[in-house]
């Protein structure tokens, strides 16, 4: 499949497809060893595209994923004490992918995975305010006045308090005296969920992700993992 030099240097990441267009009239660009200054270039796989002199290959093209994580993986590319990790699920990308922000050990539920660094980091920065929704079995069956603190915010620690969530009981064990919370937020302070429901009374005996931005874990079990589509990619950016 051709397409045109400038798409295929943003799809690797070089800079978008903008900036891409200036460094090919600038004369940066070389195919299959000719300079290339004019727009409408198109290429395919076969083809050895450099910039300034660095060989593109396919390490270098960004992909995206969204794993379904099980409770007992690490969020991480390599652990310390030989646990599985979330790339132990991706044996056949030969890129060099990491997830995006961290889920506990001991939650579950969806992480996104790139090799995307610009992505990366523009999600996890705090001004993006993307939503995750956790739903978390506590202990005990929150109040009314409980929801509402969590919806003004909880303090987390000395300096931090959360920013308002939404929180929400969807079902009640009143045997167990055990509840299903949902949660959304849009931070990502270390077991910022945790700390928020325990503050309030109700410490979680289980935590499970399912929502990231408008990715939610359909179709996918745990342990599963899926290519984000060109539209998810796009919205994403
Ligand atoms: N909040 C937590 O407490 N743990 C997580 O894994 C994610 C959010």
């Amino acid at each position: 499949m051709s397409e045109r030099l400038q798409k295929m240097m943003a799809n690797f990441g070089v800079a978008s497809r903008r900036a891409s267009e200036k460094m090919i009239t600038a004369g940066r660009v070389r195919v299959n060893g000719k300079k290339v200054t004019e727009l409408g270039v198109k290429v395919n796989g076969e083809d050895a595209v450099e910039v300034d002199g660095h060989l593109l290959t396919q390490s270098d093209s960004k992909v995206y994923f969204i794993l379904y994580k099980p409770r007992g993986v690490i969020s991480a590319v390599k652990d310390d004490k030989n646990r599985k990790v979330v790339t132990d699920y991706f044996t056949d990308v030969s890129q060099r992918i990491y997830p995006v922000g961290r889920l506990d050990y001991d939650t579950s539920g969806l992480v996104l995975m790139t090799n995307d660094g610009q992505l990366a980091n523009k999600l996890m920065h705090p001004k993006y305010h993307v939503n995750k929704t956790y739903v978390a079995k506590v202990k005990g069956i929150p109040e009314n006045k409980e929801l509402e603190q969590l919806r003004h915010g909880v303090q987390l620690d000395k300096k931090h308090k959360s920013s308002p969530a939404k929180a929400k009981v969807l079902s009640i064990d009143k045997k167990k005296e055990t509840a299903i919370v949902s949660l959304t937020i849009h931070e990502g302070r270390y077991h910022q969920v945790k700390k928020m429901l325990e503050g309030v009374g109700h410490p979680v005996q289980k935590l499970k992700r399912e929502t990231y931005g408008f990715l939610n874990l359909d179709g996918l079990t745990s342990g599963d993992f899926r290519e984000l589509t060109n539209q998810e990619i796009a919205a994403l950016k």
